[in-house]
């Protein structure tokens, strides 16, 4: 039942770039994350800030399809909420409610917030310039719009950046932009994409020449020039400010495509400005996130992982592992933002792994192939005849090569086991063995991995779990695909286990009234239309 357990939750109306336009062919969701309201609710995104005193409104919502997710996969047309909490599910529970509003979702499809179990959306809100999340637009010409759109924020000769979540594959032209159309923005831009590429403009061109960064006539900056420009963006752009104002805009992005809660599997460390996509100082950047949450301003929950990768050398062994292991605190801080567990490297090898259930800690490490998990499996195996594991909830990520055998060892210790990631993928029955692990007992979920090397939009990743296809159409599931009710059980309720966290991933009472509503109901739209 519904217990006014926590701090008050007040949302504002959605004040940025991103709310509603030009996003003809996509899914996109129009009201997001933890909704305790004051505003005015007219289907935009709302943005949840918490730590602001009650205004106590019971809000009711009626005549919708909301699929709960919850253990008898109910279907429900009415919803009521207050202070961030669910108070009633069921198809007759508005009126009795006292609700001081009733909103009419006219038949719309609500579902749970989706959480995102594994990915590195803090590298994504450390990201140089004013970052542009353009994973929502499938067209050269739309990218472009949307630059330009979001130029009117940037000041001139400022450098509108994407770096990271971007790829050739997600545009029906098969590439990045090119110089000339980039000289459309009138910004310098500055491109680096997932799976490769980086591109700059005319401005961009200018500005990185004099700083003896190599750039090609139609803005290509290859190898190893692309790292050097990238450090260089780093260290005369980066301030703690933009650091802030990119980790509030992404989490808001973000929000709008229905994510209500990441968690993040950390990055590289650099100590200084770095050359690599993949890197940031770890020690230094939840600082913009933590400061959002301080002020009250989280767009959306963030879960935070320690990444460790100590040489199997070094002597005194584990130097960082050891200290965070000492002086952190895991599964720490507030609903909004807490920290998690090692991962997504735990980088000691067997000797890291001992620390760490000896810490009583949370361990995650990925796997790129068979021999990488056989190896993870075998290694955990080791550490749980000596200390047991099995309440730790220790994770393995990715596994796109993943036979029943290990899906049995790991089960057996209590390891769960994060899929997604496939949306850029290419090849021919690339796993992960989605439907194998459906029927499996072993504890499973969703992550896109994304930030770095992927894409970080669910609906991308979902489509391609449902439809076996990556987003150039190419078949790369073989039989494995999942329906849409279970592609979304991954992404929401099967996600509490990973997230360490029963009051997520469902619409029932008392948890939290974490809700997306969708413009198009998932459930019965075309295939492509998913995203
Ligand atoms: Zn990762």
């Amino acid at each position: 039942m519904y217990t006014p357990r926590e701090k008050q939750v007040k949302t504002m109306p959605n004040k940025n770039s991103f709310s509603g336009r030009g996003f003809s062919r996509r899914q996109f969701l129009e009201a997001a994350a933890a909704l305790g309201l004051t505003g005015g609710l007219n289907f935009a995104t709302f943005t949840a800030a918490p730590q602001q005193p009650s205004d106590g409104i019971t809000l009711a919502f009626t005549n919708g399809r909301i699929h709960t997710m919850d253990a008898a996969n109910s279907v429900v047309s009415q919803l009521v909420i207050r202070n961030g909490r669910i108070l009633a599910v069921g198809n007759n529970v508005a009126a009795q409610s006292g609700a001081g509003r009733t909103i009419d979702l006219m038949g719309k499809t609500v579902i749970p917030g989706i959480i995102d179990a594994h990915d590195h959306v803090v590298l994504v809100g450390n990201r140089p310039g004013w970052h542009t999340p353009l994973e929502h637009v499938f067209t050269i010409s739309d990218a472009i719009a949307v630059m330009k759109a979001r130029s009117a924020e940037v000041p001139p000769n400022e450098f509108i950046t994407t770096v990271g979540p971007i790829s050739a594959m997600q545009f029906s032209e098969r590439r990045l932009p090119n110089l000339t159309e980039l000289d459309a923005v009138g910004r310098p831009v500055f491109i680096t994409a997932a799976q490769g590429g980086t591109r700059t403009n005319t401005l961009g061109k200018m500005w990185f020449e004099t700083r003896g960064v190599t750039v090609g006539a139609d803005g290509t900056i290859g190898n190893p020039a692309s790292g050097l420009a990238l450090q260089t963006l780093r260290k005369e752009l980066l301030t703690p400010e933009s650091r802030k104002r990119n980790a509030a805009n992404v989490l808001q992005y973000y929000a709008q495509l229905g994510i209500t809660t990441h968690r993040d599997a950390g990055a590289f460390h650099s100590d200084g400005p770095s050359t690599g996509v993949a890197n940031e100082n770890t020690y230094t950047m939840h600082d913009p996130f933590l400061a959002l949450n301080r002020e009250g301003k989280m767009p959306a929950r963030l879960r935070i992982e320690f990444l460790h990768q100590d040489s199997p050398t070094a002597n005194p062994p584990l130097p960082t592992l050891s200290q965070r292991l000492r002086n952190s605190f895991p599964m720490f801080g507030n609903d909004w933002l807490k920290t998690d567990g090692i991962g997504e490297f735990t980088g000691g090898g067997v000797d890291g792994l001992r620390a760490i259930a000896k810490a009583g800690w949370r361990a995650e490490d990925h796997a790129l192939n068979l021999a990488g998990v056989t190896g993870l499996i075998r290694d955990r195996e080791t550490v749980n005849a000596e200390i047991p594991i099995s309440n730790l909830r220790w994770i393995i990520a990715h596994i796109p090569d993943f036979p029943m055998d290990l899906a049995n060892r790991a089960n057996a210790m209590g390891v769960g086991v994060l899929v997604g990631w496939g949306a850029l993928r290419t090849g021919m029955n690339v796993g992960p063995p989605y439907r194998m692990l459906m029927n499996h007992p072993i504890k499973k979920g969703y992550h896109s991995d994304g930030g770095d090397i992927t894409v970080i939009n669910p609906w991308l990743n979902l489509y391609t779990i449902t439809t076996g296809k990556n987003l150039a159409g190419q078949q790369i599931l073989g039989d494995q695909n999942l329906t849409r009710e279970e592609t979304l059980r991954l992404a929401t309720s099967l996600n509490k286990w990973f997230i360490w966290d029963d009051e997520l991933g469902s619409i029932e009472p008392g948890n939290h009234a974490d809700i997306v509503v969708l413009d198009r109901d998932y459930f019965t739209i075309l295939e492509e239309e998913i995203i």
